[in-house]
């Protein structure tokens, strides 16, 4: 242990009176933007299961947990403490321990075992889930490897948004995936919400007559009437800017967070996990790395061109316009955007003919594009996709 990871430690356990009776502190396993990750031992757990051949008078003898664990040759348990920041505000720290309250038997999803509080300090504690690091593995996964991995998410996906919540931060540091388990767990429930908890309505949810009227009547459609064609953006707006929410990390936004779309639901979490599986078929982490939400938008741009992304911000009552040349109408397809990722869009050097993407690879581009779609509302959802063939040849 690093020696600024033993004093950070050290202060935690200073501060927080009485956590070291229950816990010995080992690493530092995560620096996030709303919390510090420990790795620790839990002091006060009973293996029960690894203690039965115990004498039970010999047992009273015995006055510390440790130095019960250290005679009984028992499994030490590890845990994971999560300390939150003391500057998010108490109604998130509530949220996020409630919600994994709701979420405790649910698959896949790392159970809360219990929480504390020291005065302005709250850590939650979770079971320690080995994993590896995204980074280390995930441009030798195989294609079999990828449907094993989604077949793991989509299982939480599926428990988590079966109880209408919406994680709201999908991407592979929230995900803990053992591979050679083939298994992982999701964490990090700290921008998560319940389904409809928004506020406005949001043309997404209008019939189609209903929309085309409120666009015919806009600001946008007058400024147009008006001959006006180079309709600039406005320099003294004066309509309120739309809000909604739009935690959740930049690369992994479905195009309706971006938009501004109030009336989100669990189908961002599944764009998401297409941004993952996008960046595995391209072996690229990150895949996009934009500066703020316009630049995000602009990178989808890049890839589904300028008539879709005019299509879907009417969906949500927005209008999409750019003047950079370099943005194609119609966009790119996915596999060549993969072939180029991969360096193989170059012609066969012996045959002269295109390389083509490996077949099994074509079937999860066409899964991809499932995940990938930028209609919220004819996503696939985590239910369809565990049946989808791609994923359902993981459970053969
Ligand atoms: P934050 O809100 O700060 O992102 P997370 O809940 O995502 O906090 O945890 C941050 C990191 O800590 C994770 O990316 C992971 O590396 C590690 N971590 C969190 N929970 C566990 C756990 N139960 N087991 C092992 N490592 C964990
Ligand atoms: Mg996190």
């Amino acid at each position: 242990v690093e020696d600024s990871v033993a004093e950070d430690m050290a202060r935690f356990e200073e501060s927080f009176i009485g956590i070291n009776k229950k816990y010995r502190l080992i690493n530092r396993i995560g620096e996030g933007t709303f919390s510090t990750v420990y790795k620790a031992e839990d002091l006060q757990y009973d293996d029960f299961q690894n203690r039965w051949d115990i004498d039970e008078r010999e047992n009273t003898k015995w006055s510390s947990p440790s130095h019960r664990r250290r005679q009984s040759k028992s499994r030490p348990r590890y845990v994971a403490i999560k300390k939150i920041y003391v500057t998010s505000s108490p109604i998130r720290i509530f949220n996020e321990l409630e919600l994994l309250h709701d979420l405790k038997n649910s698959e896949s999803v790392c159970p809360l075992i219990t929480a504390f509080r020291h005065l302005d300090q709250v850590v939650a504690i979770l079971p320690y889930f080995q994993h590896r690091d995204f980074r280390e593995y995930f441009r030798d996964m195989t294609v079999s490897d990828i449907r094993l991995y989604f077949r793991s998410l989509f299982t939480a996906l599926r428990s988590v948004h079966a109880k209408r919540i919406l994680h709201r931060d999908i991407k592979p540091t929230n995900f803990l995936y053992n591979p050679q388990q083939a298994r992982g767990v999701l964490v990090d429930f700290g921008l998560a919400e319940r389904e409809g908890t928004d506020w406005h309505q949001c043309a997404c949810t209008l019939s189609t007559e209903e929309r085309r009227y409120r666009i015919s009547h806009s600001v946008y459609a007058a400024t147009l009437n008006s001959g006006n064609q180079h309709s600039s953006y406005p320099k003294t707006d004066t309509r309120s800017s739309r809000r909604a929410n739009r935690a959740g990390t930049r690369g992994f936004r479905a195009p309706e967070v971006l938009l501004k779309c109030t009336q989100q639901n669990t189908s961002i979490d599944m764009w998401s996990a297409g941004v993952i599986l996008f960046t595995l078929l391209s072996r690229r982490f990150p895949f996009f790395h934009s500066a703020d939400d316009i630049d995000a938008l602009l990178e989808i741009t890049s890839i589904f061109g300028r008539k879709k992304m005019r299509e879907i911000s009417l969906l949500h009552g927005q209008v999409f316009e750019t003047n950079i040349p370099s943005y194609s109408d119609g966009g790119h397809s996915l596999e060549k955007i993969i072939l180029w990722c991969t360096g193989r869009s170059q012609k066969d050097e012996k045959t002269g003919k295109k390389i083509e993407l490996q077949d099994e690879e074509k079937e999860a581009v066409q899964f991809l594009y499932r995940l990938m779609e930028c209609d919220p509302a004819k996503r696939i959802t985590a239910e369809e996709a565990l049946r989808h063939s791609f994923i359902a040849k993981a459970f053969e």
